[in-house]
Parts: structure tokens; sequence; C-alpha cells
């Protein structure tokens, strides 16, 4: 079988199974969102697309910037970005503050808030102009200059984002946080605002698939680098469901409030899913079914 008829068949097989999750309500823009939408769109290194469903519909990806995020900062900074931040898997949840106290303000990994936020403030330190620069990155991963921020989320987290502001401030106690912790939070809001659909995201991140090339084979990092965001990503992807992530579906990803997920299977293809219900610790249902099926059917699984 195909990777288009394998995801038409998943498609099918996972649409109408009751999915019980809710929307992330507590940033009031994303409730807005209908919670029946539901992609899939797969792009492989030997430059096949596939998509079915609501794949050409961009979203509020949310946390699965903070990947291209760390990517910009590991390419900036190299090995040097390690003393802010940690690898470890957190085992708590993507906002949570009790870990940075005992850990002295270095965050467990790139992926939780805290560490995107000690990513962001690297990239506001080195990038002229932060915004603009972050973007055309993205949009260049994408091959789509349309990609952009959508500042009415940003502004509506911006308005709830009460637990962000505290978790930067304690962390800039540390003298983990360089710039104004305003400046910071501003940029990391903008940073989780940024709307691709499946197919963009996908492209995106056909890199981590290509060690650490673009398809035109632009070198965006080392295979050394590329090989350790796809390890972090196996490892803390889904906060503390990136062991049953591992054990269900069996490749490197990142989820995001906003319902998306992306996978990536080494050397051959980056899958990314749209739907928005999340379950209680902030992943969903019908991505990880969808995912699971998929490896499973396709035996692609990196295990
Ligand atoms: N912007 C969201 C937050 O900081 C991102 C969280 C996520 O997608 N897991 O709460």
């Amino acid at each position: 079988m195909s990777y288009q008829e394998i995801i038409d068949e998943v498609y099918h097989d996972v649409k109408d199974i009751d999915d019980k999750g809710k929307l992330a309500t507590y940033i009031p823009e994303l409730a807005r969102v209908s919670p029946q939408k539901f992609g899939i769109h797969i792009s492989t290194v030997s430059r096949h697309q596939h998509g079915i469903g609501d794949y050409e519909e961009r979203f509020s990806i949310q946390s699965i910037s903070k990947v291209l995020a760390l990517t910009l900062a590991y390419k900036i900074k190299k090995q040097d970005i390690w003393k802010r931040v940690g690898i470890e898997p957190s085992g708590t949840a993507f906002n949570s503050l009790v870990q940075l106290e005992a850990d002295k303000g270095i965050p467990r990994n790139p992926f939780i808030n805290a560490g995107a936020m000690v990513i962001a403030d690297i990239l506001v330190t080195h990038l002229k102009n932060p915004k603009k620069d972050f973007i055309a990155f993205v949009r260049g991963l994408a091959h789509n200059s349309r990609v952009d921020y959508n500042q009415r989320v940003a502004a509506s987290e911006k308005s709830v984002g009460y637990r962000n502001v505290a978790l930067c401030n304690f962390i800039k106690s540390f003298d983990n946080i360089d710039n104004n912790p305003a400046t910071v939070l501003d940029f990391y809001f903008d940073l989780c605002s940024i709307e691709m659909s499946c197919q963009e995201l996908s492209e995106a991140f056909l890199f981590l698939a290509h060690d650490g090339r673009t398809l035109n084979g632009t070198q965006i990092l080392t295979n050394a680098q590329t090989k350790r965001i796809n390890a972090l990503m196996q490892t803390c992807g889904f906060y503390d469901e990136s062991g049953e992530f591992a054990f269900k579906v069996g490749l490197p990803g990142k989820s995001g409030v906003g319902g998306g997920i992306i996978a990536v299977h080494p050397d051959k293809y980056t899958i990314a899913v749209w739907s928005p219900r999340l379950n209680a610790k902030d992943n969903s249902y019908k991505r990880v079914r969808v995912l699971e099926k998929f490896t499973v059917k396709t035996e692609t699984s990196i295990f």
C-alpha cells in the first residue's frame, strides 16, 4: 500500500471515533476553533506529498514552534546552548514551576515553557530584529512567505499569561534570562502564535528527516545537531506523556495546544496531524491514534 492509501485509511478509521478531549480554552482565542477540524499531511525525503482532510488550513502551532526556535538558537550558539538549558525529560506539565527551584533556574529541556523562554532569550540577544528574523527563518523552511504570527492569538495569550510571566521572572531571578522578561515574554507569545497548515509544517520539518539539510540542499544544522534535536523530541516532545508516545508511535515528535503534532522519521518522512481536542495532558487522542496506526501499517517506527 502507498502512503496516500494508508493515510486515507487511517483518516477514515479515526475520523469518527468518540473523542472526549477539550479545546485549549485557557487561551481564549484558541477556544474559537472548530473542534471537528482534522487533517493529516506527510512529506517524504523522496519528494512525495500526501494530505487528507483539513491539511491545507492554518492553525496555531503553539509549542511546535519551540523546535524551530531551538533549531535557530542551536545554529547560532552551538553547544554553548546546553549551559543554559537541560536535555532531560521533565516528567511534569509543560508549564510547571516546581522543578525550576531545585534546578536553580536551568530548565530541564528546551520544550517545556521555561526552556523555550531561555531559548527565546538567546534569540532576543542574538537576532537583530528577533520577530522579523525568526519568521523569515520559518518562512524559508516552509517555502512560504505568507506564514505568519497571529497577533490576536498572541495578545489573547498575553492577556492571561500569568503563569508564563511567573516562569520567566523566576528564571531571571537565577540569572538565566539576560534580557528584560517583558521583552522575552512578548517574543515567546509571538513564537507560540505562528500559524501553519499540516502541509506547511511537514515541509518545514523535513530537514530533521534529511540530516539537517532542506531538500534543496541548504544546510540548516549539522548531522550531529540534527540527531540531538530528534533525540530531544523523542524524549521530551510530549511533556509527561513522552514515554507513552514513544511506546505507541515510536517517532520523535512535538505537540502543541493548538491541536497540532509533528513527527519525524529520520531518512524517510515528516508527518503532521491537526485535531484540536486535547486530553488532560494537553496532547490529543486522535492525533496520537493516527500516528500509532500509521507507523503500525507502514512498519516505520524507528524502533
Ligand atoms: N503558548 C502555550 C503556553 O505557553 C504553549 C503551550 C503548548 O503548546 N504546550 O502555554
